[in-house]
C-alpha cells in the first residue's frame, strides 16, 4: 500500500464489509497489569459520514485516523471493520509519525505518540499534578512539564515497560518452565532484548511503543535464549513450538523497529 499526503485504504463494497464482520472476531489479548481486560479499540480521530457506499480509512500525515463511513452504518460495523485492519493502522500510523528527518518531537498539542502499537494524541493541561499522565485515550501533559516533556516521556515510557515486562516475562516463563535471574529495563536504541549467561533478561523501554503481541514475541526469545545461548536451528525450532505464529510478529519488528526510536 503506498502512501503520499494521505494513505487511503477502500474497501470494495458493502459485501466486503460483511465478509470482514463475520471473519475477524476481536483480538482478545489482554494485559492485566493495565487495568485493559480486553484488547483497546483503536481510536477514531474523524468520523465523516456521507451518501457513499463504501469505508474508507485514512491515516493523515499527523497519523490520526480519518474514517469515511456510510451515512447509516452503525459504530459497532465501523469499529470492527477499523479493528479489521488494525495492523495496516498502526503500521501506517508509525511511518507517518517517523517521516521527515530524524523527526524529533515538538510536544505540541494533538501531537501522537506511540504506546503499545497505536498513536495517542497529546493534551496539553494548564494545570495538572504529575508532569504526564496517559488515560487510556490521550496522553496529558502538564504546561509547566513543557520544558522537560522528553524527560517526561521516557521516564512514562519507563515506568510502563517495567510494569509490562515484568508480568509479561513471570506469566510466559511460569506457562513454559523457564527460570531466569532477573529483569532490567535498558534505553537500548536498537536492542530489544537480551538475556545474559547468568540469566539476567533486558529490555529496553521502547519496546512499550510495540503492540503486545510483539512485546510477548520479545520475551519469548530471550526466555528461551535462558536455554539455548546461540540462534541456533535448535533455538528457532523451540520458539517455534511454543510461538508458532512468532515469524509474522518478528517481521512486524523488522519492519517497523525502526519507527519505535
Ligand atoms: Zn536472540
Amino acid at each position: 500500500m503506498d502512501y503520499g499526503d494521505s494513505t487511503t485504504l477502500r474497501a470494495g463494497s458493502f459485501a466486503l464489509i460483511y465478509v470482514h464482520l463475520r471473519s475477524s472476531p476481536l483480538n482478545s489479548l489482554s494485559f492485566n497489569t493495565f487495568g485493559y481486560n480486553r484488547r483497546m479499540l483503536i481510536p477514531i480521530d474523524r468520523l465523516v459520514r456521507s451518501r457513499r457506499k463504501t469505508i474508507a480509512i485514512i491515516v493523515e500525515r499527523d497519523a490520526s485516523l480519518t474514517v469515511r463511513a456510510p451515512q447509516r452504518m452503525s459504530e459497532t460495523r465501523i469499529n470492527a471493520f477499523v479493528e479489521s485492519h488494525r495492523d495496516w493502522i498502526t503500521r501506517n500510523q508509525a511511518r507517518v509519525l517517523a517521516a521527515g528527518p530524524i523527526s524529533p518531537k515538538h510536544f505540541a498539542e494533538g501531537e501522537k505518540f506511540l504506546y503499545l502499537g497505536m498513536a495517542y494524541p497529546l493534551n496539553i493541561l494548564p494545570r495538572q499534578r504529575s508532569a504526564l499522565t496517559f488515560d487510556g485515550k490521550s496522553f496529558r501533559l502538564s504546561k509547566s512539564a513543557l520544558p522537560k516533556a522528553q524527560e517526561a516521556f521516557v521516564r512514562w515510557y519507563k515506568g510502563q515497560a517495567a510494569l509490562l515486562l515484568f508480568e509479561r516475562v513471570l506469566v510466559l516463563a511460569g506457562k513454559h518452565g523457564f527460570r531466569y535471574q532477573k529483569i532490567r529495563i535498558s534505553s537500548a536504541r536498537t536492542r530489544w532484548g537480551s538475556c545474559s549467561s547468568l540469566g539476567t533478561l533486558s529490555f529496553t523501554y521502547r519496546l512499550v511503543m510495540a503492540p503486545p503481541e510483539v512485546v510477548d514475541y520479545v520475551v519469548m526469545h530471550e526466555l528461551v535464549h535462558t536455554q539455548i545461548h546461540n540462534h541456533s536451528r535448535k533455538f528457532w525450532d523451540r520458539l517455534e513450538g511454543l510461538m508458532p505464529d512468532f515469524k509474522s510478529r518478528l517481521a512486524w519488528l523488522k519492519k517497523n523497529g525502526k519507527y519505535l526510536i
